[in-house]
């Protein structure tokens, strides 16, 4: 008799149909279950914007499974008693996967494994190019510096996009939940789904990848992919991408492997979430108290009379993303001219990011402060008027989010306060870059003096 009981192929971070390993090698073995597990405790840890943008890619993938025959079959509730009890009402022969190698989906995907007794867990593929623990050196220790690993990553290669085909899946359908309504959110977010992932790539790589290096830095040209949402869930895979880039998408390539590399360190360092890199650096003295409260205040709210710095934040309010170059501008005001510390700006971008990747997001926080793999060095404090200046040269960018500042002209709108007449409702800098570029480095220099 032919076997003909179902494989549950359970979606996490790759909410897509093409370029699917883990679905081929489901379908390999017969009819599919298309499962997601709506997790509290996930859901508890990511900000409104990002809990929106994913309901909005369920859905997106449920249309898609429709238009084959399938459903998503959502379920509500701890992945340890939602998988194994459908996979028992199935009857499924095993529970299919791509692999997830941060902290907390690790040690998930291995209670579940636990839970399912005898029905195996099948991982194929990984949301990376080259999956963490593969690239190492060649002593078998992890690389923690960026350009070594690169260059091993380039070495190492990647395989071709899978040939995944969801029209000739036989899709096994059973009763769920429906994907509930988007909680409420001001952000206005980019469209979400496989179709919109692949419409967005195109787009960039017709229109601007071979200009990346170029502009990649102005905020104000807004040339970047802006595929970082659809990475972090996995409408696209790295793959797809990548064998568009060729020789002129090196430079694009290359930021890849930037995403690679902090998963990679992630995972061989999973404290580094939370915990400082470097330790020594965990000396430093930040600022506490009710005046720190109203700095951390007029930072989060795009007040702080730093007109690129307030763009930044404001822009992330407004859409959920911000500009990699006004990422590094922000992140190095918190902590060098506000001397907060950097773990409770993380903190505000992943409640706001709707990209927001545990990997991605503490290391480019921990780069920023001086604390994490080949950081940049504590002493090389970002002058905010000045990376504004360079960044956004003709000032458009700030005048695009900070609407009190539209009668400056060009530059000018990055020293509001020497207009005259100075802009009204506009705040004055809420410190002195100066006087605080300063007191950083006596800060800095109290630590290493300890080291
Ligand atoms: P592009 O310039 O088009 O780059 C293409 C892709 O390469 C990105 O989508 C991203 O996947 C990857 N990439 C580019 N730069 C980096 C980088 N420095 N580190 C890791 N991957 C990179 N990225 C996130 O995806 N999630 C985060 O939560 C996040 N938080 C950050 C916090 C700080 C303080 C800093 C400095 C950077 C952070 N980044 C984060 C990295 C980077 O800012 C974003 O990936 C990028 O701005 C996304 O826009 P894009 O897709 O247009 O990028």
């Amino acid at each position: 008799m032919p076997d003909d009981r179902p494989s549950i192929l359970w979606f996490r971070r790759d909410l897509r149909l093409g370029d699917h390993p883990a679905l081929m090698a489901a379908a390999e073995q017969g009819p599919v279950t298309a499962l997601f597990v709506l997790d509290d405790r996930l859901l508890r840890a990511s900000g409104a914007p990002r809990t929106a943008y994913l309901l909005r890619t369920l859905r997106a993938l449920d249309t898609d499974l429709r238009k084959h025959g399938g459903r998503l079959v959502l379920r509500r509730g701890r992945p340890e008693q939602v998988v194994p009890a459908l996979a028992k009402e199935v009857t499924a022969r095993a529970v299919h996967l791509s692999a997830d190698y941060a902290p907390y989906g690790a040690a998930r995907d291995r209670r579940v494994e636990a839970a399912l007794g005898d029905v195996p867990v099948i991982a194929t593929g990984s949301p990376y190019a080259v999956a963490p623990g593969r690239v190492l050196k060649q002593d078998g220790d992890p690389y923690k510096v960026f350009t070594p690993f690169h260059r091993a990553w380039l070495q190492h290669g990647w395989r071709r996009p899978a040939d995944s085909d969801p029209a000739t899946v036989t899709w096994r359908v059973v009763d769920g939940d429906d994907v509930p309504d988007d909680p409420e959110i001001d952000a206005d977010l980019p469209d979400a789904g496989e179709q919109a992932a692949l419409a967005a790539w195109a787009s960039f790589r017709d229109e601007h990848l071979a200009h990346y290096e170029a502009d990649r830095n102005r905020p104000d040209l807004d040339h970047t992919s802006r595929m970082s949402p659809h990475l972090k869930l996995g409408t696209i895979h790295p793959r797809t991408m990548l064998v568009d880039c060729g020789r002129v998408g090196a430079p694009y390539a290359r930021q890849l492997a930037w995403r690679d590399f902090y998963a990679h360190v992630l995972h061989h360092w999973p404290n580094s979430a939370h915990g400082y890199f470097k330790p020594e650096m965990a000396a430093m003295t930040y600022d506490g108290g009710a005046a720190a409260g109203r700095a951390f205040e007029a930072w989060a709210g795009g007040q702080t009379g730093f007109p690129i710095v307030d763009a930044g934040m404001r822009q992330l309010l407004a859409t959920g993303w911000m500009h990699n170059r006004v990422r590094m501008i922000v992140a190095s005001f918190l902590v060098k001219d506000l001397h907060l510390e950097w773990t409770r700006g993380a903190r505000h971008f992943m409640d706001h990011l709707i990209d927001g990747d545990l990997a991605s997001n503490q290391h480019g926080w921990q780069w920023t402060a001086g604390t994490g793999t080949d950081a940049s060095p504590y002493f090389r404090v970002f002058n905010p008027i000045s990376q504004g200046q360079k960044f956004d040269p003709r000032g458009d960018y700030v005048r695009r989010w900070v609407p009190e500042l539209k009668g400056l002209s060009g530059k000018a709108v990055h020293e509001p306060w020497t207009a005259d007449p100075v802009p009204v409702g506009y705040p004055a800098p809420i410190v002195d870059h100066a006087t605080e570029r300063v007191e950083a480095l006596e800060r800095y220099a109290a630590v290493t003096r300890q080291h």
